[in-house]
Order: C-alpha cells, then structure tokens, then sequence
C-alpha cells in the first residue's frame, strides 16, 4: 500500500528507475521472465501502483491518473522492445554456435562398431548356400494361421500346434511366425518349382527364457524343389553346408529320424563334433552334436503350393542361428545373443 505521504511522482520514478536497471541486466528469457512477473505480474509493482490509485482522492485521482496510465504504457513498451532484442541476440548467438561446430572433430578413444555375431553367421549360412546355387528369400513376421500352420500340413487340432506356443494377434487367423517354414509356402507359391531359396528370420514362441531358450529367436531355413530329389541330395547338401560352416573338412554327419510335420520322412541331423576327436564339453563327451532338422518335403505342402508333388519333389531344412553361433562361438547363454552388453559384443 502506498503511504498517503509519500509522493506517487516519487514512486513512479522509482519504478521506471528499477525497471531501467533490471531491464538492462537480463541476458535470457528465464530472467526476462521473472522481470514481467516482478513488474507487470497480477501482484506485481505495477498492479501495486495501481491499486494504491484507488485509495486517493477524487482530485487527486485527477492528477496521477494519466501519470500512471502514461507510466503503464511506456514501462510496457520498453519491456516489449526488451524482449524482441533479446530473442534476436539470442537467435544470433545460435547460429554463431552452430557455425563454430566442427563436424571433422576426432574424440580420442571412441567405440568402434562391429558386426553382431549373428549377422556374421547368418551371412556366413547366405554365402554358402549362394555359392551351392541357392538364392536369398525372405518373408513376413506377422504372419496368417495358413501359413504358418495349414499350408505346412499342421491343420487345426494338430499335436505339432501345441509345441509351438504362438503369440496370437487379437485379430483372428494373425500370430507372430513360429518357423522360417512358412517362407518356403510363400516361396514355392509364387515362383513354382524347380527353386531353391535359404532364408533366414526371427520367429517367436511363448516360452520361458533360460540359457538355452528365448521368446524370439533366429531360424535358418533351405529347401531345393526339383524333378528326382533324393535323400542322398539332403545329405549331401548338408555335410556340405556343415563343413564349410565349421571350417572343417572331416566334419561328419549322422542320421536320426525325427518329426516335422511338412517333411515325409523327416531327420535330425548331427554333425561329429569339430572341436575334439575323444569328447569335449561342447559335445557333452558324446563327439556328436544336434544340429538341424530336415527331410524330403511332404507331399501335401507341395499341394498347397500348386506344385504337382507326381511331378516335383524335394528337401527341405532347418534350425537355430543362435546355435550354430553359440556351438562356433562358444558362447553358452543364448540371452548373450539378444543383449546389448558391450563387451560381450566387442568380442566378436
Ligand atoms: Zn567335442
């Protein structure tokens, strides 16, 4: 409250005198914007002089009423006039700091990258089947009911569906791939027979993660669709593929029969083991080890694909990146694979 005694010209000087001085001194918005709040604020000294107005008399109300008025105008004026300045100075500073910007600027010690090391295996897998005559093939990973399940020969109620713990869309008929097999339906479906393609993928199953098991994980899978496919062709293509995988020319493959609903007959393939002669840990002292799953293509997955199986036949594969990678590599947790722990990756 202004004192009765206290001349209002001298208030309004002192204000105008303050407001100089402050003004003068802000260099950013932030105090720019505590001045309007101290000043021209609804408790501000402004609204302070104003309010003390009303408590004078009618004739002196005369007299500093267009003081204060004129004092309203001009102080708000010179904080206006303030402002924009100020946004140019600072517009200014900006671009002097971006041209001071050294884009050629070395920081000693940075991290190089690297290639992850399932992008190594899994380019290692394309240029060796591309060098058997293979092409690349890819496909989606959300993918219908059909070709994940129907077209591979796993019709509805199927035991095999149960192995296969799918992460379903709220949409009916949509799951997340649980196989690489389903780009070979969509392969054999477009391009007819004779083919043959690799591809390799992430699919995903709703299963608990340990060290050998995670919700999503990287496939390979080959087929070979031609006239007279023989196991003998499957077997020979594998030894190959294993050998040149593991760099080892002695490496041996052995026979086991196995389940796979879209091979008739189906096998799982071990490889003997290239790191030792007598047993070691990463064949469990066994000197074989699991690899992947194969066999000639069956029938009914032909049909669905519009390829006459009287007339075309041929094989198919699979199996895990993530353990070839781990078996090469020697890593023992697949959850290794999926992290971002930097010096794990700079290993590779
Ligand atoms: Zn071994």
């Amino acid at each position: 409250m202004i004192n009765k005694d206290k001349n209002i010209n001298q208030k309004i000087k002192d204000f105008n005198i303050e407001l100089e001085q402050q003004l003068a001194s802000v260099s950013s918005n932030e105090q720019l914007e505590k001045l309007r709040i101290t000043f021209f604020g609804r408790s501000g000294k402004l609204t302070e002089l104003m309010d003390a107005m009303k408590e004078l008399s009618l004739e002196d109300k005369k007299i500093f009423g267009p003081a204060l008025n004129q004092l309203k105008k001009e102080s708000e004026q010179n904080y206006n006039n303030k402002k924009n300045n100020l946004e140019q100075e600072l517009r200014k500073l900006e671009v002097l700091k971006k041209q001071q910007f050294d884009v050629t600027a070395y920081k000693p010690g940075q991290l190089e990258g690297s290639q992850h090391v399932l992008t190594k295996v899994i380019e290692q897998i394309q240029d060796i089947f591309i060098s058997m005559g293979y092409k690349i093939a890819d496909g989606p990973e959300l993918e219908t009911e059909f070709y994940n399940f129907e077209a591979l020969n796993i019709p509805k109620d199927h035991p095999a569906r149960d192995s296969q713990d799918t992460f379903w869309f709220d949409v009916p008929g949509l799951l997340l791939r649980t196989q690489t097999s389903t780009i070979q339906v969509h392969q054999m479906k477009t391009y007819g027979a004779p083919i043959a393609a690799i591809s390799t993928g992430r699919v995903y199953r709703q299963e608990a993660t340990d060290a050998s098991h995670d919700f999503a994980f990287s496939q390979y899978e080959g087929f070979f669709v031609d006239k007279n496919i023989s196991m003998g062709n499957l077997l020979a293509t594998m030894k190959t593929f294993l050998q040149e995988f593991f760099e080892k020319k002695d490496i041996e493959i052995r026979v086991r029969p196995g389940f796979f609903p879209f091979v008739e007959p189906g096998i799982e393939i071990d490889a003997s083991c290239p790191f030792c002669k007598n047993g070691c840990s990463v064949c469990k002292k066994t000197r074989w080890i699991e690899l992947l799953g194969a066999g000639l293509v069956h029938p009914n997955v032909l049909k669905c694909c519009n390829i006459d199986p009287e007339k075309h036949n041929g094989f198919a594969f699979g199996g895990g990146i993530e353990r070839l990678a781990m078996i090469k590599y020697g890593i023992n947790d697949i959850r290794f694979l999926h992290g971002a722990n930097i010096d794990f990756l700079k290993q590779f």
